[in-house]
C-alpha cells in the first residue's frame, strides 16, 4: 500500500519572498538590427585580455577547492583601499554581502528600512529572513530622503540600507550628507552603503566613504566588481566594515564560495596597467552617459550617476518599454513607476536617444 506524501513543510516566511526579475535577453530585432541587452547595467566591454588569461590559468586548477581566505585578493584590495586585511569580507557579488549582512543583524520581525524605488534585491533578503521592509519613498528629485529614512527607525529596526548612487534613479548622496545621516542612526544599527556604481559618480562629487568606517563602527560599505569592472559573470564583491561587523560576514559565508577563477580576475583586475585601461572605459561610459542625458532632456533624471539612465515615465512606462523591446533593446520595466537604460555601446545609446525622441514626439 502507498500513502500519499505531502509536501514538507516549509518556512512560513518564504510566503512573502518577492521573486529576482532577472533581465532579460533582448527579443531579435526586426531584419538586420542587432540585440542589445541594457536592462542588467553590465559592462559592455569583454574581459581585458589580462583578465581573460588569469582565468584561463587559473580554470586549470579547478579540481582544487579555491584558496578559502581569498588571501592574495584580500591582501591586494586591503592594499589598494588602504584599509587593514580584516576590514573586509568578500561575497559572491555584493548582493550576497547584503544578504549576509541581514543574516547578522536581523533576527525574525526586525525591521530593515530603506529607499524606494531602490534595488529589487531588497525586498527579496529582507523577506527571506522574515524581516519587515520599511520603504522609505525617495523625494520628488529620485534622491534618498535621508532624514525621512532617519526618523523611520524604531526599536524594531537592526538594519538600515542606503544604495549611492541609487538603482534605479541614479541620484547619489554626498560625504557630508552621509555623516549627517550616520550621527542621527543610533550605533546599535547596521547602515550598509550599497556602492555598486561608485566608479561612475562624477569626479565634481565628493562621495569618499571608506575611511569613515573608522569613526562609524556601525557603516559597512558594500562594492562589486560585477559593474564597472566588468565581472558580472564571476560573482566577486566586497564589504568593508569594522574588523566585528567584517568578521561576522566572513563567519556566515558560503564556504568557498569564491572560485579561484574569480579571485584571479578579481586580482588581474586590480594590476595598475589593468586599473588604467578600465578607466578609459569607465570614462568612455561616462562620456556616453553625459550625451545621452543632453539627447533625452527633461524625459532622464539629469542626475545620473551610475552606468545607466532613469526615464520616470509613470503610467507611460509599459508603452515606451515595449517600444525598445520592438526595436531590440531590453530596457528594464518598473511598472507604473519607470525605465532604467543602461549606458552601453555606441549604437545602442544611440537607438534609445533615438525612441526616446520618437516617443515625445511620434
Ligand atoms: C548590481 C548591483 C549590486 C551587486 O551586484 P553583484 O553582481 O551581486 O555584485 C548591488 N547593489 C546594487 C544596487 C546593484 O545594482
Amino acid at each position: 500500500m502507498t500513502s500519499a506524501h505531502s509536501e514538507p513543510e516549509l518556512r512560513a516566511a518564504l510566503d512573502a519572498v518577492p521573486r529576482y526579475k532577472a533581465g532579460v535577453a533582448p527579443p531579435p530585432g526586426p531584419v538586420g538590427l542587432t540585440a542589445y541587452k541594457v536592462a542588467s547595467n553590465e559592462n559592455p566591454y569583454p574581459p581585458l585580455p589580462g583578465v581573460l588569461a588569469a582565468i584561463a590559468d587559473a580554470a586549470t586548477g579547478v579540481n582544487r577547492y579555491p584558496d578559502f581566505a581569498a588571501t592574495e585578493l584580500t591582501q591586494a584590495l586591503s592594499k589598494s583601499l588602504n584599509v587593514a586585511a580584516d576590514q573586509l569580507a568578500l561575497g559572491t557579488g555584493s548582493v550576497a554581502l547584503i544578504q549576509y549582512a541581514v543574516q547578522i543583524s536581523c533576527d525574525q520581525g526586525d525591521a530593515l528600512v530603506y529607499a524606494w524605488p531602490s534595488f529589487e534585491a531588497y525586498p527579496i533578503v529582507a523577506a527571506i529572513a522574515g524581516a519587515e521592509s520599511i520603504q522609505v519613498r525617495v523625494n520628488d528629485s529620485y534622491e534618498h530622503d535621508l532624514a525621512g529614512m532617519a526618523a523611520a527607525i524604531t526599536d524594531k529596526t537592526s538594519m538600515v540600507i542606503v544604495c549611492s548612487p541609487n538603482n534605479p534613479t541614479g541620484t547619489s548622496f554626498s560625504r557630508a550628507q552621509l555623516v549627517e545621516f550616520l550621527q542621527s542612526v543610533p550605533s546599535r544599527v547596521l547602515v550598509v552603503l550599497d556602492e555598486a556604481y561608485v566608479e561612475f559618480v562624477d569626479d565634481d562629487r565628493d562621495l569618499r566613504s571608506v575611511d569613515l568606517v573608522k569613526q562609524f563602527p556601525n557603516l559597512c560599505v558594500m562594492r562589486t566588481f560585477s559593474k564597472a569592472y566588468g565581472l558580472a559573470g564571476l560573482r566577486l564583491g566586497y564589504a568593508i566594515a569594522s574588523p566585528t561587523v567584517a568578521g561576522a560576514l566572513r563567519a556566515v559565508s558560503l564556504p568557498f564560495g569564491i572560485s579561484a577563477v574569480a579571485q584571479a580576475a578579481g586580482l588581474a583586475i586590480l594590476a595598475p596597467a589593468a586599473q588604467g585601461e578600465l578607466q578609459l572605459r569607465v570614462d568612455y561610459l561616462k562620456a556616453e552617459r553625459s550625451r545621452v542625458l543632453t539627447a533625452l532632456g527633461p524625459m532622464a533624471t539629469q542626475d545620473a550617476q551610475g552606468n545607466f539612465v532613469w526615464l520616470p515615465l509613470g503610467e507611460r512606462s509599459e508603452t515606451f518599454a515595449s517600444m525598445c523591446s520592438q526595436q531590440a533593446l531590453s530596457v528594464r520595466l518598473f511598472s507604473g513607476v519607470g525605465v532604467r537604460v543602461t549606458i552601453a555601446e555606441r549604437a545602442a545609446n544611440d537607438r534609445l536617444i533615438a525612441l526616446a525622441s520618437e516617443f515625445v514626439s511620434p
